[in-house]
């Protein structure tokens, strides 16, 4: 099952609670997978088209339950999605009657529902529709994919009435023309967090969130080894450039060929190839500071670059 169908199937076995976000839902999975057919002699027929089995049920449940209505499932199957199913809840037309009066009392029948001001002005509600929007025409990517989920619409108004909830509510989407669709999209992990916690999808969100948690662990974990190794590299070759350059004057003239000062820290080099400048200062006797050491180390540089004597690689 896709991440998507998962989340629907999540969704649509959320309890049905109270009245006023019932009708929000199904006002919101009327306006966005429903439509209208006008069957002549001023009847009209409401058909819910999805591609979901579980969300038929849960307009199903919520007709039968809010309205006391019942409709007359369908499945067909469809090529043009892959052979996939679809899912239709037919009402007949004196239901349909019954639904859009009372989805939409001041308004013809023969017209799709309204966007309730209320939904608006009601936390509950609004979590309500924008849940049925997203039954109806959301779908989201697997987290590991990449962070998307997205609303089509086909009509501008309702892609506004969607944003503005989702605005509302915390949630930062962004809205674009695709094929002649109005799109309502999210894009970074903490909106689409917020937008299925939201919506009640606690399992797909806590999924989410494991996958945000690992996948900034591991982004913590590289760049403290990448950082670390290169640091090291570059202790490491500065050292080797030092381990050869006291090696050349070593076989050129001999270490003892070198002021004191210089002679000792050359030793304490050769003995201690990888410790640090600070490393080497503190081995010193008396001790002494990295500047110190640096110094030292760059006057040993300039001798053994002086000498003629053939290059030593290793
Ligand atoms: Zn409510």
């Amino acid at each position: 099952m896709s991440f998507s169908a998962a989340v629907k199937q999540e969704l649509a076995a959320l309890p049905l609670e109270k009245t006023c976000c019932m009708t929000a839902e199904l006002n919101a999975l009327t306006a966005c997978s429903a439509s209208l057919a006008l069957l002549g002699g001023g009847r009209t027929q409401v058909q819910y088209e999805t591609l979901s089995a579980s969300v038929l049920k849960r307009i199903f449940l919520l007709l039968r339950q809010r309205y006391q209505l019942q409709g007359q499932p369908r499945v067909s199957r469809v090529d043009r999605f892959g052979g996939m199913r679809q899912y239709r809840l037919r009402l007949s037309p004196e239901n349909s009657r019954a639904l859009m009066h009372a989805l939409n009392p001041d308004r013809a029948p023969d017209r799709m529902p309204s966007l309730p001001r209320r939904v608006m002005r009601r936390i509950c509600c609004r979590r309500a529709w924008i849940r049925g929007a997203f039954l109806a025409c959301g779908s989201v990517q697997h987290p590991q994919k990449g962070i998307r989920a997205e609303f089509v619409l086909t009509d501008g108004a309702r892609a506004a009435f969607l944003h503005r909830l989702l605005e509302q509510e915390g949630v930062s989407a962004l809205r674009t023309m695709r094929r002649g669709s109005e799109v309502v999209y999210v894009r970074r992990g903490d909106a689409l967090s917020n937008l299925l916690g939201m919506m009640g999808a606690s399992r797909a969100m806590l999924e989410l969130e494991n996958i945000r948690a690992a996948g900034s662990l591991h982004q913590a974990v590289t760049r403290a080894t990448n950082c670390d190794h290169a640091n090291m590299q570059k202790q490491l070759s500065a050292a080797q450039r030092q381990v050869q350059a006291i090696t050349r004057i070593s076989l050129a003239k001999g270490l003892t060929a070198l002021p004191k000062e210089l002679e000792a820290i050359a030793r304490l080099r050769l003995s201690h190839p990888d410790v640090s400048l600070e490393g080497l200062g503190a081995l010193c006797a008396p001790s002494l500071g990295k500047s110190g050491v640096q110094h030292r180390m760059r006057r040993i540089l300039e001798i053994a670059e002086a000498l003629e004597a053939p290059e030593i690689t290793e």
